[in-house]
């Protein structure tokens, strides 16, 4: 007899896309001939850079010559991609990392999922709120978040970034051993500035807090000032776990490549309080349940840095801020009040009058025929808020506009 991990049957079904789908498919019934335009969507629309379809066409000529062929890889990654994250992401910020303490993956969402492996059960987690849902499911399949009460995981620590606030978290009234932090953020398309990171890697070194950083959409930062890896912190590699992935930079949604960066200088602890690399247990980890991604993908990401990638990876990234520019701009305009969309593809709208999220939800995509995502989805502080995202067509984000534009002025 099989027994299962109980913890699963703890999860809700995860309602919010699913729900949000059957709304506009109602919708779709009464009103068969108006056109919706969909802003809720965390996918990217525009195809992938000229330079990565070239390495990755030329990969695929490699593995049809026994000279160049490629089975098995490394699990921890090629050194040709390796090197180029190095150089690329870190050494110019004035990082120093070694090749072991880059791990390729097929994306962040595996990583921020699978890291828990190496942690012990009871760890006590705290979140932003809201949040990226992977971080709390995740945590609840392992058993470290407790039972769901309203809304909220019992042993989950959870701290509010809110307009209140002006979403920069406060320091936890609880200990935590693990904390999430992810900038810039899904949801809110809010960053710390680097005083304020500073705030948490110094609360980290004094209390043996482990950092989880998401910085998925680092490559939209458009301030300078705005740290771009939680390494530029002095004193971070001894706390914090840093996750990127090659999805948002570069159109890789589909085809799936990300990094994780695990410190040698950053270590865990057994119960009787003995020091362990952290970077050898994800090594381990890694080394056992996953066997690499594809030479095929690890040199389409390798071309996102040569200077062509480059060119058009900006350009892409230029498309979306831009798109994220217009709907700021007109939704000010319109008189709400809007968070996030300077230096990250996400636009987080304070809903008008005190409705709940799904009561905008609904009024817009009745009244505009646009679809955006409930804020509550992502937590209970996302209640009273909406996400819309910059990744739609231009044109559509265009027209999106000018009919809030009629329905609000
Ligand atoms: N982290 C955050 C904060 C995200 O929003 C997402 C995707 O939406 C991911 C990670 C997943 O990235 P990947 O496509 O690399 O798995």
């Amino acid at each position: 007899m099989a027994l299962i991990n109980e913890h699963y049957m703890k999860l809700p079904n995860n309602y919010l896309f699913s729900d949000i789908a059957k709304k506009i498919n109602s919708f779709k019934v009464t009103h068969p001939k108006e056109k919706i335009i969909r802003l809720g969507i965390g996918d990217v629309t525009q195809p992938l850079p000229a330079a990565v379809r070239e390495a990755m066409h030329k990969a695929v000529d490699d593995m049809g010559s026994k000279e160049t062929f490629h089975g098995y890889g490394p699990e921890q990654g090629y050194s040709f991609l390796i090197d180029a994250i190095i150089k690329n992401d870190y050494a110019s910020r004035g990082i120093t990392l070694e090749p072991g303490e880059v791990f390729v993956s097929d994306g962040a969402k595996s990583d921020t999922g699978n890291i828990g492996d190496i942690l012990r059960h009871d760890n006590s987690i705290g979140v932003t709120d809201p949040v990226y849902p992977v971080y709390i499911d995740s945590n609840v399949m392992s058993g470290r978040a407790g039972i769901l009460e309203n809304g909220k995981w019992s042993d989950v620590v959870y701290i509010p970034c809110t307009e209140e606030n002006h979403f920069i978290p406060d320091l936890p009234s609880r200990r935590v051993d693990i904390l999430y932090l992810c900038y810039p953020n899904n949801p809110t398309g809010t960053t710390l500035t680097k005083e304020e990171l500073k705030k948490w890697v110094n609360y980290a070194l004094a209390n043996d807090v482990l950092i989880m950083y998401d910085a998925a959409y680092e490559a939209y930062i458009q301030d300078p000032a705005i740290p771009h890896s939680i390494y530029e912190i002095k004193g971070a590699k001894k706390v914090a776990i840093e996750f990127r992935s090659f999805s948002k930079t570069a159109g890789f949604t589909g085809i799936r490549c990300g990094y994780t960066v695990v410190p040698k200088e950053l270590n865990g602890f057994t119960l009787d309080g003995q020091r362990v690399q952290l970077n050898k247990l994800w090594n381990r980890r890694q080394s056992t349940k996953f066997n690499g991604t594809s030479y095929i993908t690890q040199r389409g990401a390798e071309a996102v840095y040569s200077p062509e990638g480059k060119a058009q990876v900006k350009e892409i990234i230029n498309y979306y801020m831009t798109n994220a520019r217009i709907m700021k701009e007109g939704l000010l305009e319109c008189g709400l009040h809007i968070y996030g969309g300077d230096n990250a593809p996400y636009l987080w709208i304070k809903t008008p009058h005190g409705l709940s999220s799904w009561k905008f939800f609904k009024k817009l995509l009745y009244e505009v025929n646009i679809v955006g995502t409930p804020g509550v989805g992502f937590g209970p502080s996302g209640e009273g808020y909406l996400r819309l995202t910059a990744f739609g067509d231009r044109e559509d984000t265009l027209e999106a506009m000018t009919r809030l534009k009629k329905w609000l002025l």
